[in-house]
């Protein structure tokens, strides 16, 4: 699997007069099995770059390949593309509808047109993958706790069998142990399932503990892109753009370990 961007511009209300330039000239190839951390400052174009990912939406210019082939070309089919690289939006929660977790997380496979049989054994996979025990399957959505819920919405999406799962701020209002929750539960995928996770997120912490590789957002332009050990490295730069190392002392010594040269930008791990 691989989604490579060659020169995605993104232009919302393009010919209106308000134009609002929100990616600029992106050029970047997802691989095989990664786990990418997105960051960048609330309207760097993090959320628009998700939704070109899946196809939800196109470019206003530049074109998408999903392993090599254009998106956007005659024969290329946009549902499967949909499928294969599954969408968690912010707060999926709020898309639960069904009158049960498990009807719920059957929507999706069900809408592809399988029999009753693969439905049923991909739906039971997703939530025992997410950790929904048994005797919430007939439970309304609605009585859930906010982490239950969030993971059920994240079982809706691994019920597709995606090959890449991109989640838009996850973590987004849960406490900290239904945070932990969540990235543990993204890690195992990645780990045990060798699903690609691209997750965007506002916490440097969460990226450096869990991703290998970084790409950082600043005003529609990718700025930066590589492992963490290297992106922290531009300290300054990304103060200059609103962003920071992490604040962990047990990330930043890790990230030594692994070869950030903190004293090179004389940080040390007790001066973050
Ligand atoms: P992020 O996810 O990093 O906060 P977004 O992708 O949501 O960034 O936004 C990128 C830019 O596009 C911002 O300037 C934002 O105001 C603008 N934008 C986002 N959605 C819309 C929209 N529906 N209409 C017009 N402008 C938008």
């Amino acid at each position: 699997m691989s989604i490579r961007l060659e020169n995605v511009n993104y232009i919302y209300g393009e010919g209106t007069g308000q134009e609002k330039w929100a990616l600029k000239n992106i050029n970047l190839t997802l691989h095989d099995n990664e786990f990418v951390g997105i960051v960048g400052h609330t309207g760097s174009g993090k959320s628009t770059l998700t939704q070109l990912l899946n196809g939800l939406e196109k470019p206003s210019s530049g074109q998408i390949f999903y392993n090599e082939q254009d998106i956007q070309g005659e024969g290329f089919s946009k549902k499967e593309l949909r499928q294969k690289v599954g969408l968690v939006f912010q707060y999926p929660e709020h898309q639960l509808f069904e009158v049960s977790v498990i009807k719920d997380v059957e929507f999706g496979p069900r809408n592809l047109g399988m029999n009753n049989l693969e439905i049923e054994k991909r739906s039971f996979d997703a939530l025992k993958q997410v950790g929904i025990s048994d005797d919430l399957l007939d439970v309304a959505p609605f009585a859930l706790s906010g982490g239950q819920k969030r993971r059920v919405a994240i079982a809706g999406v691994l019920a597709m069998q995606p090959e890449v799962l991109i989640l838009d701020e996850p973590t987004a209002g849960l406490d900290p142990a239904g945070r932990t929750e969540i990235l543990e539960l993204l890690q195992k995928l990645h780990r045990e399932r060798n699903i690609a996770v691209i997750l965007v997120s506002h916490s440097m912490d969460d990226v450096a503990r869990y991703a290998e590789r970084i790409l950082v957002m600043n005003q529609g332009e990718l700025v930066l892109d590589g492992a963490p050990e290297k992106v922290f490295r531009y300290r300054k730069e990304l103060r200059e753009i609103g962003l920071d190392v992490p604040q962990s002392t047990n990330i930043l010594y890790e990230l030594r370990d692994r070869g950030m040269d903190l004293d090179v930008n004389g940080i040390t791990p007790e001066q973050a």
